[in-house]
């Protein structure tokens, strides 16, 4: 077993679980006691901790966790095609309706 993720928050904790279950990744939770039920946030010595059963799924699974913290932390994205500037949340260009990553230009440059 690797921990893998640990967090004040339960429900944070349990989002976490679900998407690795949601990838097949088998994991289990420590303290998850710990913190209030009501979603108070747990002291630091005993947060909730986020455990993978198998060794092999670790570096899997901590890409998963680190992917879905960047979608939700992402900061504006500028078009590679036009430039214009985009929320985080768009999947293509306000503007254009370009693709984020420049190799995937919709006008077929
Ligand atoms: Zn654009």
């Amino acid at each position: 077993m690797k921990l893998v993720y640990t967090h004040p928050s339960n429900i944070v904790v349990a989002q976490a679980r679900a998407s690795l279950e949601l990838a097949g990744i088998k994991c289990g939770l420590r303290n998850e006691y710990a913190a209030g039920a009501m979603g108070e946030l747990a002291p630091i010595d005993v947060w909730p901790e986020l455990w993978v059963l198998r060794d092999r799924d670790y570096e899997r699974a901590a890409l998963l966790l680190a992917q879905s913290h960047a979608e939700i932390q992402e900061e504006d994205w500028h078009c590679p095609h036009c430039g214009s500037q985009s929320p985080a949340t768009f999947e293509l260009c306000w503007h254009c309706a370009g693709d984020r990553s420049p190799g995937n230009n919709p006008h077929g440059a």
